[in-house]
């Protein structure tokens, strides 16, 4: 009964409300504007599975969690895709070493297939453990009709990256060499040379990085598309062009504009990806279409700083969410540590912020647990309307995560402070961006709590209120005797079950 009455809460549709996010094409935070309110269109870079996904690449997939779940919670339908690149990214961004889903393969002695799709499940487990909510699996077929909330692999995609490619050629801006097909990086940019949303000048954007300089690219600043005559490479399909493979950037263009349509509204990716990778998108896609790619570039910062911490494993690797688990640590705790900070500054890892991040989950899950029934299934008290309202405005002010995590703090204190739990509505709506599934620890809760043991705490919380602490300390004494510890809060008590009953 609580549980249907909290699905008909998150699915009310509610009217449509302001929302300004930051723009790296602008470097302004905007007023968002989609192009066919209320739909969104989202696209985010996802993982390429030749290792796990360290809880740095966690907090890019978090963030887009977040603004999927913030844009929701304004009234906005969100059509989500995310790649997972399985072919084409190589041991550098640009075109050199080797494929990284085969070098593993190589290295385990597996298919790149077993590969990817062991990373994938992996994957998958780490975003579940973190209440990420992943779009469904895209079928197979090449026929659809967008927009699309889909998870879509490269390799199974490699048709709509060829048809792109030859839009391209079509236009003049990619040309072919024995070694593969190219993009024309400098006919794309002109005589300025500079990128849009880098605002970089290719020297600037290559900076340091020693370009492999074939004698078939044009400029060393020209990338693949599709890489032509490597015969060790293990995965390869026929093209126009010849037997060969895909290279990482087209991937995105093709996939986003297959499952979304040729203009996004939103196209997410960590910091890193914007000199070149999403610069490479943008310079594929509009040279094919003509049109704009990307509404709004969204760029998360990174989490840094780990190589100090207790829990990160042997030097220069970043730990993984089954790295949190092996310390206790409640992967939820991560996530609201994440939602603590800005996603547009950088977060540093420590056990210490993690461990303040895990006391703050325990205060929200406590509550949860506490709630009675009659509460979950009245109406909230009106002083809890205007929480609502603040926490909405700290989201839609460029996704302020850390004051709308204040506010939610503030409302469950200003419940303990009235001694009234009757804001499980507003409270059940916040959780529904910070993600916390308080509503499975308060049934959780309630299914370990027999009626007659909620019946002696609530006895007890009278005999308190009524100061008669003898019969109060009897009854802790006799809840303590069945296995249960209560707590005394301002104006009532929580109860939990015995560490070692
Ligand atoms: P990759 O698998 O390397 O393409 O990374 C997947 C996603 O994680 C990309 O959006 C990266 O920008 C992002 N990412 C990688 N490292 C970090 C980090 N330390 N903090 C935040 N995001 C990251
Ligand atoms: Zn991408």
């Amino acid at each position: 009964m609580n549980a249907l009455r909290s699905s008909l809460i998150l699915n009310e549709r509610v009217p449509m409300k302001p929302f300004s996010i930051f723009n790296t094409l602008s470097r302004k935070v905007e007023r968002f504007e989609p192009l066919k309110p209320p739909t969104v269109t989202l696209y985010s870079c996802g993982p390429t599975v030749y290792l796990p996904q360290h809880l740095g690449n966690m907090r890019a997939y978090l963030f887009v969690d977040t603004l999927k779940r913030a844009l929701r919670f304004h009234g906005y339908d969100v059509r989500h895709v995310m790649n997972i690149t399985d072919v084409g990214h190589m041991t550098s961004d640009e075109d050199a070493g080797e494929d990284k889903v085969e070098k593993t393969a190589r290295a385990e002695g597996k298919s790149p297939r077993e590969v990817a799709d062991f990373y994938i499940a992996q994957f998958k487990r780490d975003c579940a453990a973190l209440n990420i909510e992943l779009p469904p699996d895209a079928d197979s077929t090449d026929h659809v009709s967008p927009p699309q909330s889909v998870l879509c692999r490269a390799t199974e995609n490699i048709g709509a990256m060829i048809a792109l490619i030859e839009r391209i050629i079509a236009h003049g801006y990619a040309y072919v060499a024995a070694s593969g097909v190219y993009f024309d990086v400098e006919k794309w940019r002109g005589a300025a040379r500079v990128g849009r949303l880098s605002r970089q000048s290719l020297d600037e954007q290559h900076a340091g990085q020693r370009l492999e300089h074939s004698p078939d690219k044009k400029s060393p600043h020209d990338f693949a598309l599709w890489v032509l005559n490597q015969p060790g490479h293990l995965m390869q399909w026929d093209s126009p062009w010849g037997r060969g493979y895909p290279g990482w950037h087209i991937e995105c263009s093709a996939m986003s504009m297959k499952y979304l349509g040729e203009t996004l509204d939103i196209h997410t990716g960590g910091l890193d990806h914007i000199p070149i990778h999403h610069e490479n998108e943008i310079a594929q896609s509009e040279s094919a279409t003509g049109h704009p790619f990307a509404r709004y570039f969204v760029h998360n910062a990174f989490l840094v700083g780990m190589e100090g911490a207790k829990i990160s494993k042997s030097a220069g690797k970043f730990p993984l969410v089954a790295d949190l688990v092996a310390q206790g640590v409640d992967p939820l705790a991560f996530r609201l540590f994440c939602f603590g900070a800005k996603y547009r500054s950088e977060l540093v890892f420590s056990l210490d912020a993690l461990r303040a991040a895990q006391t703050n989950l325990n205060y929200f899950s406590e509550f949860a647990s506490n709630v009675p029934d009659e509460a979950v299934a009245g109406p909230d008290s009106e002083w809890t309307a205007g929480y609502l309202e603040r926490f909405s405005a700290e989201l839609a002010d460029d996704l302020n995560t850390p004051r709308a995590l204040a506010v939610a703090l503030e409302l469950v204190h200003e419940a303990y402070t009235r001694n009234d739990k009757s804001i499980w509505s507003a409270l059940h709506k916040l959780d529904s961006v910070l993600g916390l599934k308080l509503d499975e620890r308060r049934l959780a809760a309630h299914a370990q709590f027999p009626a007659e043991i909620l019946e002696l705490q609530k006895k007890r919380d009278q005999a308190r209120a009524e100061r008669d602490f003898n019969r109060a300390d009897a009854l802790r004494k006799e809840l303590f005797s069945r296995g249960y510890e209560v707590k005394d809060i301002p104006g009532g008590s929580t109860i939990a079950p015995r560490r070692n009953p």
